[in-house]
C-alpha cells in the first residue's frame, strides 16, 4: 500500500542509534542529548508537540536514574526519562482509569507542558514525535510488567540503553515484545465487516481484530478470527499496512480479506454484534451524517483502512 507509512505511529525513520545502546549512560553526558519525559504511559507535550528538555534541567530530578535511548534525532540524542514515580498535588486518581483519560497533569517545573493521554494527542503530533512518544511509552511498559526475569523468577536490571534486561541470577536476557495483532478489511462486494465490542460508544463499529497465535501466520490468523467472530469464511488475505499500538504492545497488521459468504454468526464471547456496510453507508458514517452508525476512532488504523477503502487508495 503506497500511503502505509502515513498511518498514525507510521514511523518517521527514526535513527535508533542502536550501536550505541550499550554505551547509553554515559551518552547522558552529552550536551546537546534531549529527553522526552513520559509519566505513567503519557508524554509531556506543550501545544502539539513533545517536549524535549536538556538532562540537566531541574524538572529531571524527578526522573528515573534508569533512562531510554530512543535515538538521534537532528544530530542529537534523544532519551526517554520516566516520570511515573512523581505524584501531582491534586492527583484525581479516578479520572486516570478511565478509557480516554483526559485530564492533564503539570510539572511544577515545566509549567506551560503537560502530561496528556497518547491516545488522545496522537493525532496531533509530528510524525517524529509520535514514533518517539509510541516507543518510549511499549518500552517502558515492557519495563514495568517484565520485571522479574522469566526464566528464575529473580529481579532483572535494565541494560542497553533500556532495550534489554539482564538477570545477574541465572544470565538470562530478555528483550522488548510486541505482538503481533490482525485487523482486517474484509469485503463482500460493495459491503465492509465491521463489529463492536461491549463497552464503546454506541453506534461505533470498527473492523475485527485479533491476537496471532504462535505456529500461525498472519493469513491464516485472519481467517480463523473472522470465522470465529463473525462465522465467516474468507478467502484471498493480502497485506496492506502496519501500526505500532503501544496500549500496550502491539503490532497491527492491517489486511484485506475477500469473504466467500455474507450471513453471520456471532459469537457473544468474542464480540457483541457485526454488519456489513456498504461503501455509501460508511461514506455517510465518515462524514458524520449516517443516523446510527460512528466510524473507528481517528487515529486508529482502523479508521485509516476503512477511509482508504473509501477513497480508492488500498494499491
Ligand atoms: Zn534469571
Amino acid at each position: 500500500m503506497k500511503i502505509a507509512e502515513t498511518v498514525t505511529f507510521g514511523g518517521s525513520g527514526l535513527d535508533r542509534a542502536a550501536e550505541l545502546r550499550g554505551q547509553a549512560d554515559q551518552l547522558r553526558g552529552q550536551r546537546d542529548a534531549r529527553a522526552i519525559l513520559m509519566w505513567r504511559g503519557k508524554p509531556m507535550i506543550l501545544g502539539d508537540a513533545l517536549v524535549r528538555l536538556p538532562l540537566d534541567h531541574a524538572a529531571m530530578v524527578d526522573a528515573a536514574a534508569d533512562m531510554i535511548l530512543l535515538g538521534r534525532d537532528n544530530g542529537a540524542l534523544v532519551f526517554a526519562a520516566d516520570f511515573s514515580a512523581w505524584t501531582p498535588d491534586n492527583l484525581d486518581a479516578e479520572t486516570l482509569n478511565t478509557f480516554l483519560d483526559p485530564s492533564e497533569q503539570q510539572h511544577p517545573a515545566v509549567p506551560d507542558a503537560a502530561f496528556a493521554e497518547l491516545r488522545a494527542i496522537m493525532t496531533r503530533l509530528s510524525p517524529r514525535d509520535a514514533e518517539l512518544a509510541a516507543t518510549a511509552k511499549a518500552v517502558m511498559d515492557w519495563h514495568r510488567s517484565h520485571r522479574f526475569c522469566a526464566r528464575c523468577g529473580v529481579e532483572s536490571a535494565m541494560a542497553m540503553g533500556g532495550w534489554q534486561r539482564n538477570c545477574a541470577a541465572c544470565g538470562g536476557h530478555h528483550f522488548p515484545r510486541t505482538d503481533p495483532v490482525v485487523i482486517m478489511l474484509i469485503t463482500h462486494g460493495n459491503a465492509v465487516l465491521v463489529g463492536r465490542s461491549p463497552g464503546w460508544p454506541e453506534g461505533m463499529y470498527s473492523l475485527l481484530a485479533g491476537f496471532v497465535e504462535p505456529g500461525e501466520t498472519i493469513e491464516a490468523a485472519v481467517r480463523r478470527e473472522v470465522f470465529e467472530e463473525a462465522g465467516v469464511r474468507v478467502g484471498a488475505v493480502s497485506y496492506l499496512a502496519s501500526q505500532p499500538w503501544p496500549f500496550p504492545a502491539s503490532l497491527m497488521f492491517g489486511c484485506a480479506g475477500e469473504a466467500l459468504n455474507k450471513d453471520l454468526t456471532i459469537d457473544p464471547d468474542e464480540i457483541e454484534d457485526a454488519i456489513w456496510v456498504t461503501r455509501e453507508e460508511m461514506a455517510e458514517a465518515f462524514a458524520g451524517n449516517h443516523p446510527k452508525l460512528l466510524p473507528a476512532r481517528k487515529g486508529a488504523i482502523a479508521h485509516f483502512l476503512l477511509q482508504a477503502w473509501l477513497s480508492d487508495r488500498l494499491d
